[in-house]
């Protein structure tokens, strides 16, 4: 399922401590658990019972095939890489020189880029000592830069990005399904397992499966509103959380694609297999402007710019790095580097006037449009 194309680093590189494969034991077990009690306390004794023995085989066929849904996304998302920028071999123009300092956007670069440092140099990653594409931020964690960071999930022992974002999405998504059926399904069998004679251990494993999969279904459900709340905005959750930061507002991302575009991006282009842990979204990961993006980036970052212009003009620009994150999530997006240290080699970075600085070599592009001068006239509509 992985292509050879998207070398990977090795098992060392990526699981470097094993104490870190707890939380997916913990994970594995809270399932086993939880499918072991729906099975033996729910299913089992319904099938006993010959008026509910035809329900107990259609749950048990339902839950059984979302449950091996959930399992197999799990898998791919401790198991995929979402990606990290090709090495030496594989392309040597990420390669920073730390002798030669930051250089500026190169024409070329800056066709396909769409972020740049605020002094309109290419982004760089200190410790990878790398060039940045577009979406790419380092993972303390991981040690590594990851495409399309979107947040490093501790109990995956992974970063969720490019590469593994779409089994992320169907996990939460099944997660969410598989909770809430046993939450609705086993309510019959807890209310009768309240009768005085039944057993203290099935009683008990009753109530104690219907918290537990409340619990973490309503906390998995949230969760999976919130990423297709980001997914409908073209945003990840690093972005989200800058932007819950900034100024501009959660309507001007740079990657938004349109309602179709925007899940194309993040389910693959089959919309037979959206709902299927199979064909993640084409390309590398290293490049996301796309000429709908650009359009609707010109016109929507021209209101930034002005915007920026107005209030930011008088006083020197905030640093990302003295406003600590507060996003939400299983709380790990903070670990990217890029928003908790204070090196300042990337903490400049800001999207919307970094937008504007990359507009001039392909201005040309969306003059039809009016121009990327006219967009922050507000007098056209964004063509979305
Ligand atoms: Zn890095
Ligand atoms: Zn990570």
């Amino acid at each position: 399922m992985i292509a050879d194309e998207f070398p990977t680093p090795s098992w060392e590189e990526r699981f470097p401590e094993p104490i870190k494969f707890l939380p997916v034991a913990f994970i594995l077990a809270l399932i086993a658990g939880l499918w072991w009690i729906y099975v033996t306390c729910h299913l089992l004794p319904m099938m006993q019972e010959s008026h509910s023995r035809g329900l107990a085989w259609l749950e048990l066929l339902i839950f059984h095939a979302v449950t091996a849904m959930l399992l197999v996304c799990y898998f791919l998302c401790v198991f995929v890489h979402p990606g990290t920028i090709p090495d030496k071999n594989e392309d040597p123009s990420w390669e920073y020189d730390e002798t030669e300092g930051p250089q500026p956007l190169a024409t070329d670069t800056v066709l396909s880029m769409q972020e740049s440092k605020r002094t309109g140099e290419r982004r760089h990653c200190k410790w990878c000592l790398k060039y940045k594409p577009d979406r790419c931020h380092h993972c303390r964690v991981c040690r590594m830069c990851i495409l399309k960071m979107d947040h490093h999930c501790p109990w995956i022992y992974n970063c969720v990005g490019f590469r593994n974002y779409k089994y992320f999405f169907l996990l939460l998504l099944y997660t969410s399904i598989d909770c809430g059926m046993i939450v609705f399904t086993m309510l019959p069998s807890v209310r009768a397992g309240t009768t005085p004679t039944t057993p203290f251990m099935t009683m008990f494993l009753l109530m104690f499966g219907e918290t537990l999969a409340g619990f973490l279904g309503v906390l998995v459900t949230l969760f999976l509103f919130f990423h297709i709340f980001l997914m409908q905005k073209g945003m990840t959750t690093i972005e989200f959380c800058e932007k819950s930061q900034g100024s501009s507002g959660f309507d001007s991302s740079a990657y938004d694609r349109g309602f179709v575009g925007n899940l194309v991006a993040v389910l693959g282009d089959q919309p037979l297999l959206w709902l299927l842990p199979v064909a993640p979204p084409k390309g590398r990961g290293l490049s996301f402007a796309s000429e709908d993006s650009r359009l609707t980036k010109d016109m929507e970052a021209g209101r930034g710019i002005r915007r920026h212009a107005h209030r930011e003009t008088p006083v020197a620009p905030k640093r990302r790095s003295e406003r600590p994150y507060h996003c939400g999530g299983t709380g790990s997006t903070g670990q990217s580097e890029d928003s908790l240290s204070g090196s300042g080699s990337d903490e400049a970075r800001s999207l919307e006037p970094d937008l504007g600085s990359s507009r001039g070599p392909h201005g040309r592009e969306v003059q039809g449009y009016g121009a990327t001068d006219d967009a922050g006239t507000g007098s056209r509509e964004s063509p979305k």
